[in-house]
């Protein structure tokens, strides 16, 4: 059996059965299959539904201190089990073992924000009096919510979702994606012995035909994080339900290196890093870069330097920076990429090429000459591979930064503050940054524009989106009425009123 055949059986046989149903877990390092491990079924999603939906209304009844302190424990547990869960996601995804650890313990700072911040932000909210009516807003969870998530940052694109969820009191099926299974069930794991009641967290193992089966379930929300491709699927499989819908989706974010950029080195660092890191198999990877012809020249030469410096290796060295691909089929989008590129005139600058032995590595491939009618500069490539353009103005940069069916994020590097706030102000993405890149922070909302999703999460945005409001109307009865001899006497002594309304 080929790869193309092996992967295909992952994606879908494999995850069905009414017994005995498995899901491969493929280890993208050698290439070969490192477990087996029990997969859901359509009718153990019927029985996790019905399981979450009981158990919701207790879970959403406790007091709020008490889940945030379960909150809070599975995040202490996290950092406390950091090495052994990095294990894990190293072998399944091919993530370097560093940059595994590293994801698992920054995964508390969301936890921290969403503790600290959830209670404040659904606060119910005292509006002034209408006459006689008091008015409130209050919050109350959506119920129970289906996560569909991705495989490439899956502690931090999950804990965006279940975290917050789970505060406010909603139950959760999660759906690791089937190239990081072992995460999610060691998500599941340690929520549990936080004290997550299991039927309040459950987790959905299998591949897309079980993702699609979930969301045939009587959920009250979908959030889901993954392609555009998919998530375009989904948003028609649960159009005309009128649950909650959220997705967060794919980018093809850019970078402008203006012509007073303070350190041309130091952002040809940051900026390989933003596109190299995780090898590029981030949403927010720099994947296309524009330089002001000033620099263009000093910006490649130090580019290129930074990325034959990168340390190819096996996940688990510490000493990795570039791992294998975590699905083999993306070395196919990349070689047609870069064909297409190739044919147009784009020229390799290094790399270029799969690099050929066990495991789904690719070399980190540098090109110039590039233009945004090339699929490199267009389609998201999610793997190590950049583009690189010149560019002779400000205008000329904003114009092919935003010529891109994505908005997730877009940046620019320059030294004068006032010059990358106009320049930001008219991206067309939901994050923007200057002198920096590839970037997420728990207090601002993560949020795509066009093919990159629709809603937010993090922030105290994404704590909104796990509950719907309810306006309260109060109207206290009117004063109890006086005995009939005592108003008649008052009426006598006082002139005779209009009534008002
Ligand atoms: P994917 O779309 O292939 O899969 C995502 C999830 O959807 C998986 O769990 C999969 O099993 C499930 N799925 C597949 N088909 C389904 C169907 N028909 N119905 C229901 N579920 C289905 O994406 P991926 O390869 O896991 O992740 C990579 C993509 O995710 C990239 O495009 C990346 O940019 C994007 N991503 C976006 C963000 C963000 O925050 N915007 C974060 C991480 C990843």
């Amino acid at each position: 059996m080929n790869e193309a055949q092996r992967m295909h059986d992952s994606k879908g046989s494999s995850s069905f059965g009414s017994t005995g149903a498995t899901l491969k877990i493929w280890n993208p390092a050698t290439g070969q299959v490192a477990k087996e491990i029990p997969a859901d079924t359509p009718a153990s999603l019927r029985q996790k539904m019905e399981a979450a939906r009981k158990a919701q209304p207790a879970w959403a009844a406790r007091k709020p201190a008490e889940r945030t302190k379960i909150l809070k424990k599975f995040g202490e547990l996290l950092v406390k089990r950091a090495d052994a869960v990095a294990k894990d996601q190293s072998l399944e995804t091919g993530k370097p073992i560093s940059q595994a650890r590293g994801e698992a313990r920054s995964t508390l700072g969301r936890v921290s924000f969403f503790c600290e911040n959830w209670e404040k932000t659904l606060k119910a909210v005292k509006l002034p009096p209408a006459g006689n009516t008091e008015e409130e807003i209050r919050y109350e969870p959506l119920g129970v919510v289906a996560n569909i998530s991705a495989w490439n940052y899956p502690w931090f694109v999950g804990a965006n979702v279940f975290v917050p969820a789970l505060l406010t009191g909603n139950a959760v099926l999660y759906k690791p994606s089937e190239f990081s299974a072992l995460t999610g069930l060691n998500i599941g794991a340690l929520l549990w012995e936080a004290g997550v009641p299991k039927d309040v967290f459950q987790v959905v193992i299998g591949a897309g035909d079980i993702g699609a089966e979930l969301l045939k379930q009587p959920v009250d929300g979908v959030f889901f994080t993954g392609s555009y491709a998919t998530g375009k699927r989904i948003a028609e499989a649960v159009a005309g339900r009128m649950i909650k819908l959220q997705l967060e989706l794919g980018g093809k974010d850019p970078t402008y290196v203006a012509d007073d950029v303070a350190d041309v080195k130091a952002a040809a660092e940051g900026l390989a890093d933003g596109a190299f890191y995780n090898n590029g198999q981030s949403c927010c990877s720099v994947e296309r870069i524009y330089v002001h012809k000033k620099v263009y020249e000093p910006f490649v030469k130090h580019f290129i330097e930074v990325v034959k410096g990168f340390k190819m290796g096996a996940p688990s060295d510490e000493s990795t920076y570039l791992g294998p691909l975590t699905r083999q089929p993306q070395i196919q989008v990349i070689e047609d990429q870069l064909r297409d590129a190739a044919s147009m005139g784009a020229k390799v600058e290094t790399g270029g090429k799969r690099v050929q032995g066990a495991g789904w590595y690719f070399e980190p491939t540098v090109l110039t000459n590039v233009t945004n009618s090339m699929k490199v500069m267009r389609d998201e490539s999610f793997g190590p591979v950049i583009g690189i353009q010149a560019v002779g103005s400000d205008d000329e940069a904003v114009s092919l930064m935003n010529d891109t069916e994505y908005g997730l994020t877009a940046g620019v590097y320059t030294k004068n503050r006032k010059r990358a706030e106009g320049i930001m102000a008219k991206l067309n993405a939901g994050s923007t940054y200057w002198n920096c890149c590839d970037r997420v922070s728990p207090q601002l909302p993560w949020t795509g524009r066009k093919q990159s999703g629709m809603g937010s999460t993090l922030s105290t945005i994404g704590i909104l989106a796990f509950v719907q409001p309810k306006g309260y109307h109060l109207r206290a009865p009117a004063k109890a009425s006086a005995p009939k001899k005592a108003r008649k006497a008052k009426a006598a002594k006082k002139p005779a009123r209009k009534k008002k309304r």
